[in-house]
C-alpha cells in the first residue's frame, strides 16, 4: 500500500474527515476524490503508453527518425531493420 498507510490510520484520517467536513458533505468529497485519482490514473497511463511507444520506436511525438531507403517508411533513429519493409537500414 502507498505511504505505508493502515486500517488504524484510515480510520483516524475518516474521522477528522468527518469533522471537518460533516457528513452531509462527504459524499461529495468522495466524489471529487474518486475523480481525481481517475484523472491520475488516465495521466499515468498516457505517459505509460507515451513512454513505451517511444521506446519501441513507434512514437507518433518528434524525436529523431530515419527514413527507409527502400519502402520510405520512418524507424527510430538506431534500428538495424526497417520496422515496415524489414529491409536493412
Ligand atoms: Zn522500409
Amino acid at each position: 500500500m502507498p505511504f505505508d498507510i493502515g486500517i488504524p490510520e484510515l480510520l483516524v484520517v475518516f474521522v477528522v474527515v468527518l469533522m471537518v467536513f460533516g457528513p452531509e458533505r462527504l459524499p461529495e468529497l468522495a466524489r471529487s476524490l474518486g475523480g481525481m485519482v481517475r484523472d491520475l490514473r488516465k495521466t499515468a497511463a498516457d505517459l505509460t503508453r507515451d513512454f513505451t511507444a517511444e521506446m519501441d520506436g513507434s512514437g507518433a511525438a518528434g524525436g529523431p527518425r530515419a527514413v527507409c531507403a527502400t519502402c520510405g517508411g520512418l524507424n527510430a533513429v538506431g534500428q538495424a531493420y526497417c520496422g515496415h519493409c524489414s529491409a536493412k537500414l
